[in-house]
Parts: structure tokens; C-alpha cells; sequence
């Protein structure tokens, strides 16, 4: 069967072609600046060279046209016509307290999805157009929902609730819902795989670390907390979002700046994280690296305030599982970056780690880092969330 696995966002489409049976990617790209002048796409099909095409884009069902088009060219295409795509897997950023699993989406279904928009107003209602553009361009092609917060539904309250009156939770769903759920189950369930073992008999921490970051606490293969809450603002220190904050901070920065709070909440998602915190080098843990390297102050204090952060997630989440058996990093700091590991490592090392400095040099690989005989087993397992979107599309399809 082939899969289109489709990620829309504001003014952007990725996407994959994903053959289910080889689980082999037939094609890739990227549709940037959808409605906005110099849209573009980029497709790459496999084994061929990645070639980007400036075309006007103005909206996304004409995106998704498009990429139908290089997906059947004669030169660029990896298939004859739009009947050899069997399914088409939708990633959705959230799915509130009504989605629990995948599902296949129906009229009710995409409506209960519109409910959920106030959670994720920037992200779900671009979902649903790129689901809607599916929809008429590949009517009766069956398609399927996989929800970032859907992993995380197993939360107990005791994880979800923030200390707030209840009535915010009963009367607005205010809680936890943590994201990036697809790649803390792959994740979490490969790096058993690798180890032999079954995912319901181990305790897991996955470290979660790209330009977005999140931490999660897998139990006996559910999730019991995860660093991410009612948005993906929550948690760790990422590319430009802050993370953690006391909440008060929103106000008295407005007041000081005479800027309304939703300004001051768009610096903390856009122009915060590692980028604000180094006074502006990079949210990108390559550039500051090297910056570290090259005697830049705010660059190695940022890495270090980086690390520490994660370093706290763990130590948390050993003591919500009351133990941990394994601590996996993924996505690009964490699968890439040994020194950021390096430095995460200064603070994990009490709970038995023993991470070994060469294999710590590995990089984008699945590799294990610790000793044969340490406690805890540190590994990196790289995450692939296309893949788990087609492989919960088939799944759902097939039954
Ligand atoms: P992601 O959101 O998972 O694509 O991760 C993006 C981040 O991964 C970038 O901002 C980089 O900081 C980091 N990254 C990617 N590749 C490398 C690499 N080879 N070495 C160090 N960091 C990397």
C-alpha cells in the first residue's frame, strides 16, 4: 500500500510518500510560503536529487494539486497516476481530550476535530485544510488522523492537572496534554525493540530534543507525564520557545515593555529558547556550538542551562516512575548532538548511566551509549514520525 503522510502547518505542507510494505520513502518535500508571494516546492524522489520549483501556491488544496503533480511526472514522479495512493495519513497537532488513538476521518470525526481549534489555534485549523484539500482532490481515497497528543491521554490526573481551580479544567479543558506523542511511542517502542525486551516491562524517559523539545515519563509503554502541557510553549528549553516560566513573568514584562501579554507570549514562542537566551546567536545547537567553541560566553551558558533543564526533566521522571530502566534521545539535538548529551550526562550519571565518551561521538545512528553492565541503559534511537503516521494509517485501513 502506498501512504501519503501529509503535515500542514499555517503556510507550509511536508510531505511523504511511504511505501508500506518495503517502508520505503518513494518520495519527499516541502511546500514553503503557501499564500504568501514566492511560494515554492521542493521534491525529492528516492535515490534522485531534491529540486525546488517556484510556483504560486495560493492556498493549500492547490499545494496539494501540485505535489500530485510531481508525484505522477514522468521525470520527477514515482508513480503513474493519483489511483496508486491507497491512504493518505494526516498529522494533527491536537486532539484535546477526544482523541485518544488514530482514527479515520469522517465527516463527525473532522467536525470533533474543528472543536478542538481553540487548544491550537495556529496549528489545527491548517490540519484541517490540508485534510479538506485531500479530501476533494482524492475523494473516496480513505485518510486517517494520527494526533501528537494522543500518546499522552494516558496521563493520570495527577500529571494533567496544573494546580488551578478545577473549574478551569471543567468548564475549558485547561490541563497537560503534552505533544510530540507519535515520536515518544516510536521511540519508546523501538528502543525496546533494539533491547530485546518488551515495552510493557520497562520504564522510560525519551528526550524528545529538536528545534521544538519534550521530555516523557513511559511506563509499562504508556505515557504517565510529559514535559509539553496545555501547548507546546511548556518544558524545556527549545530552538525559540522558553519553556518553563513562573507565569507572572507575562505581566510584568508587559507592563515594563507597555506591550499587551499575547505579544509578550509570541517573543516567548518565537524569540525565546536557546536563540533568546545566547543574546541572539542561533536557536540552532550547531551554530552554537561552535560559537561555545570560539570563547562566546552566552553561547556555552546557554548550552549548559540547556542541558541542566533536561538534566531536572530526567531526575523528575525517575522519581514519577518511581525508577528507570532506559533514557532515550531522539530528533536532531538528541539523536546529533554529542556534546549536548555530553553535558545532559553531568547530571544523569548518579542513577547509574555510565555512558561511554566514544560511543557517546556517534551520531544519527541507533547506538546504545552506556556500558554493558551500567543500571540504566542510555541509548539514541532516531525518531521517524512519517513512518509511524503511515504505519497507524495502514493499521487503521486494514481493520
Ligand atoms: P529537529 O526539529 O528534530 O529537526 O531538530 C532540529 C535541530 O537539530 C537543529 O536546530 C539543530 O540544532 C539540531 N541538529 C541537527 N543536525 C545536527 C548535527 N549534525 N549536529 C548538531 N545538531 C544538529
Amino acid at each position: 500500500m502506498n501512504v501519503l503522510v501529509i503535515n500542514c502547518g499555517s503556510s507550509s505542507l511536508k510531505y511523504q510518500l511511504i511505501n508500506s510494505e518495503s517502508e520505503e520513502v518513494l518520495a519527499k518535500g516541502l511546500c514553503e510560503r503557501i499564500g504568501i508571494d514566492g511560494s515554492a516546492i521542493a521534491h525529492q524522489p528516492a535515490g534522485g536529487k531534491k529540486v525546488k520549483t517556484e510556483v504560486a501556491l495560493p492556498n493549500h488544496t492547490a499545494a496539494v494539486k501540485y505535489v500530485i503533480e510531481k508525484l505522477t511526472d514522468p521525470e520527477v514522479g514515482v508513480i503513474k497516476s493519483l489511483d496508486e495512493i491507497d491512504a493518505v495519513g494526516h498529522r494533527i497537532v491536537h486532539g484535546g481530550e477526544k482523541f485518544a488513538t488514530s482514527v479515520v476521518l469522517d465527516d463527525e470525526v473532522i467536525a470533533a476535530i474543528e472543536q478542538c481549534n481553540d487548544l491550537a489555534p495556529l496549528h489545527n485549523p491548517a490540519n484541517l485544510i490540508g485534510i479538506n484539500s485531500c479530501k476533494e482532490i482524492m475523494p473516496g481515497v480513505p485518510m486517517v488522523g494520527v494526533f501528537d497528543t494522543a500518546f499522552h491521554q494516558t496521563m493520570p490526573k495527577k500529571a494533567y492537572l496544573y494546580g488551578l481551580p478545577l473549574s478551569y479544567y471543567e468548564d475549558y479543558k485547561v490541563r497537560r496534554y503534552g505533544f510530540h506523542g507519535t515520536s515518544h511511542d516510536f521511540v519508546s517502542k523501538r528502543a525496546a525493540q533494539i533491547l530485546g525486551k518488551d515495552v510493557k516491562e520497562l520504564k522510560i524517559i525519551v528526550c524528545h530534543l529538536g528545534n521544538g523539545a519534550s521530555v516523557s515519563a513511559v511506563k509499562y509503554g504508556e505515557s504517565v507525564d510529559t514535559s509539553m502541557g496545555l501547548t507546546p510553549l511548556e518544558g524545556l528549553i527549545m530552538g525559540t520557545r522558553s519553556g518553563d516560566l513562573d507565569p507572572a513573568i507575562i505581566t510584568f514584562v508587559a507592563d515594563k515593555e507597555g506591550v499587551g501579554a499575547e505579544q509578550v507570549i509570541d517573543v516567548c514562542n518565537k524569540k525565546s529558547g536557546v536563540l533568546g537566551l545566547s543574546g541572539g546567536v542561533s536557536s540552532d545547537f550547531r551554530d552554537l556550538a561552535e560559537a561555545s567553541a570560539k570563547g562566546n560566553e552566552a553561547a556555552a551558558t546557554t548550552l549548559e542551562t540547556y542541558a541542566y533543564r533536561v538534566g531536572k526533566y530526567i531526575g523528575a521522571y525517575a522519581a514519577a516512575m518511581n525508577g528507570v530502566d532506559v533514557i532515550v534521545f531522539t530528533a536532531g539535538v538528541g539523536e546529533n548532538n554529542a556534546e549536548v548529551r555530553t553535558l545532559i550526562g553531568q547530571y544523569i550519571g548518579f542513577l547509574g548511566t555510565n555512558i561511554d565518551p566514544e560511543k557517546n561521538k556517534l551520531r544519527g545512528e541507533e547506538v546504545i551509549l552506556s556500558d554493558a553492565d551500567a543500571k540504566v541503559t542510555v541509548m539514541v534511537v532516531p525518531t521517524n514520525e512519517e513512518l509511524a503516521i503511515a504505519r497507524e494509517t495502514v493499521r487503521l485501513v486494514e481493520a
